[in-house]
């Protein structure tokens, strides 16, 4: 026998469990339940897809409760584990983002929110034992099975079982009941059959305890909507998606006819931490006629709405139908198509008829779905319609066609400017002129807008326009003062003396009150999107803007004076260089050489106080 640690994470997480913060401990039989189907499942799979040689006539779960010896005892006849697979599985905690939620967890004390976050699985027995002792043994392979027990402190222990049957059992040796601190009587037969009735009524497998089975097995997806409760449907979405939370919205879907399926979608209410981690689980269950095929199928659905959940029930595919022959069938292309066109249209409803949940949807995973402006082509306009901006008409998000139905006479464009923040967007002197002018802008700050604009060149007919980038006409403009004098020595000057920072000098039409800005020119990309691809190891020659200025500031005005008088004086390269930078530095931007502007500003400080 072998006395093993657990891993720091798993033993922190063990602590949490130990220690009960979860309030409703009878979710621990739902959790060995789970797994255990998860099992059979794989059996079932193994034989059908890797040939393995396997019984599985008899697939089912067994709960055995001993009220005098105080244990409890879930077995399946599943796939089981190996030894090094019980170390692996059990005394660690694989899951990316474990630690990180583990420390959120433990500063926001009692939290159930963050709990949902991770599927405790097996450890959530260790808030109604003392100890548990699992038995296992894989099918498939020679030799015996594994015995691993642990009271959940800092260790476990772990030896040969002999004689034990193909599959797993989990024992639990019960604490003792406390109603005050909701634990159970968990050897008690009523208890058991009511939270197998709530929380597992569902798994395909017969669920047995004596000669009775306490589960009718029926597939969610295969009843009527109206047969359901919403609690059995949440229920249901915890056992597939390990998120405590109830979705925010439910789907049915069913197609009869040459090729038919059922689908029972789901929108969670929150977005898994790993959203935007590559290596995420991603992807929907597909069955056959009721039977398991396989997780994660991400050939059911495009990666930008890889947040829906579910299962897809498909008719006329092949048992042993493999990931492989999954990407190119035309019938999954098919069902792949209608489910994005349900899922958004589905949004769409939300949007129109229950903003609350709109928002939350769109708070959780409208970036992600923003991706979509990309890569899905044939859904853009669909994306769009659903999609929501900040802007400067107010503090609440806009649809494009709300901002449409507000623009101001003779404008034509979607405005829009990018940056990091609301803030700094809204402070940027591109706005000034537009906002000077009563023109709405949109403010988009998520990176993955830095790239969409790019791509989506208009919506209803309306030019997406950057008010950072070319030449901005408002139909205002004609009522600006006209500057006094001939700027065209100066900009010709200063186009001279900043020829290695920009590509040319103008005057501008979208300043008010700030002296200079730059601007991308039309066909250019912008520097947000040039850093992005610098830091995608991307390197290209640098983009030059341009810059503009204010004629009507007064920084302007003297520098052209004094260029006009002096076109010599030694000092004017230098203001040029400080009119640059500040240029830079208003829109947020990076100085090439910081210590320098520094210097060149000090100096010039020093010469008038
Ligand atoms: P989760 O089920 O969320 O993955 P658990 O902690 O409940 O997390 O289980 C960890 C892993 O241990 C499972 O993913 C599975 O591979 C394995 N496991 C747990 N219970 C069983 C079982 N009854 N039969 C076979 N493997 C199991």
């Amino acid at each position: 026998m072998e006395t093993l640690e657990f891993q720091a994470e798993a033993r922190q997480l063990l602590q949490l469990m130990v220690h009960s913060i979860y309030s409703n401990k009878d979710i621990f039989l739902r959790e060995l339940i789970s797994n255990a189907s998860d099992a059979l499942d794989k059996l079932r799979l193994a034989t059908l897809q890797d040939g393995l040689e396997a019984d599985t006539s008899d697939l089912h779960i067994e709960i055995e409760a001993d009220s005098e010896a105080r244990t409890l005892t879930v077995r399946d006849n599943g796939i089981g584990m190996t030894h090094d697979e019980v170390v692996e599985l059990i005394g660690t905690i694989a899951k990316s983002g474990t630690a990180e939620l583990l420390t959120k967890l433990k500063e926001a004390k009692e939290s159930p929110e963050l709990i949902g976050q991770f599927g405790v699985g097996f450890y959530s027995t260790f808030m109604v034992a003392d100890r548990v002792e699992l038995v296992t043994r894989k099918a498939g392979t020679e030799g015996h099975g594994t015995r691993w027990e642990s009271a959940g402190e800092g260790t476990y222990s772990i030896d040969d079982a002999p004689d034990a049957p193909i599959g797993t059992s989990v024992t639990v040796h019960l604490r003792p009941k406390d109603e005050e601190d909701a634990l159970y009587d968990y050897a008690d037969e009523w208890k058991i059959k009511e939270i197998v009735k709530r929380y597992s009524d569902f798994i395909s497998f017969p669920i047995k305890m004596g000669d009775e089975t306490l589960n009718s097995m029926k597939a969610l997806w295969a009843r009527p909507r109206s047969e359901v409760s919403d609690d059995e449907y949440h229920q249901f979405y915890r056992h597939i998606s390990h998120d405590w939370t109830d979705p925010l919205e439910i789907i049915n879907m069913k197609a009869e006819g040459t090729f038919e399926y059922e689908a029972l979608l789901f929108l969670p209410a929150r977005a898994p931490h790993d959203l935007f981690q590559r290596d995420a689980q991603r992807g929907l269950q597909l069955y056959v006629k009721r039977v398991f095929i396989m997780d994660d199928s991400k050939e059911l659905i495009p990666d930008y709405l890889r947040f829906v959940k579910g299962v897809v029930d498909a008719a006329d595919l092949s048992l042993n139908i493999s990931r492989e022959i999954l990407q190119q069938d035309r019938h999954i292309q098919m069902i792949r198509r209608r489910l994005v066109k349900k899922v958004l249209s589905t949004i769409k409803d939300l949007l129109n008829n229950n903003p609350e949940k709109y928002a939350t949807f769109w708070r959780e995973f409208g970036k992600a779905l923003k991706e979509g402006l990309l890569n899905d082509s044939d859904n853009q306009k669909a994306i769009l319609d659903v999609s929501t901006f900040a802007s400067t008409a107010g503090a609440e998000p806009t649809t494009l066609a709300a901002y449409i139905e507000r623009m101001k006479e003779g404008q034509e464009d979607i405005y829009y400017l990018t940056g990091d923040s609301r803030t700094q967007v809204e402070n940027s002197p591109h706005m000034e002129a537009f906002q000077a002018q009563g023109y709405e802008v949109l403010i988009l700050t998520d990176p993955v807008d830095e790239i969409w604009v790019e791509a989506v060149p208009d919506y209803d007919g309306k030019k997406l326009q950057s008010i950072a980038r070319g030449n901005v006409d408002l139909p205002a403009d004609k009522d600006e003062p006209q500057p006094e004098g001939d700027f065209a020595p100066l900009l010709t000057f200063l186009k001279e003396n900043l020829e290695e920072q920009v590509k040319d000098v103008r005057l501008s039409h979208r300043l008010t009150t700030s002296a200079a800005c730059l601007v991308s020119d039309s066909d250019d990309i912008t520097p947000a999107l040039e850093k992005m691809y610098r830091a995608m190891g991307q390197e290209g020659p640098r983009v030059k803007r341009i810059l503009e200025l204010n004629p009507n500031h007064p920084l302007v005005g003297g520098l052209r004076a004094a260029h006009e008088q002096n076109a010599a004086d030694g000092g004017l390269p230098e203001t040029a260089e400080l009119l640059y930078g500040t240029a830079l530095l208003a829109e947020g931007g990076d100085l090439e050489d910081p210590a320098r502007f520094a210097k060149l500003l000090a100096d010039r400080l020093a010469r008038t106080v």
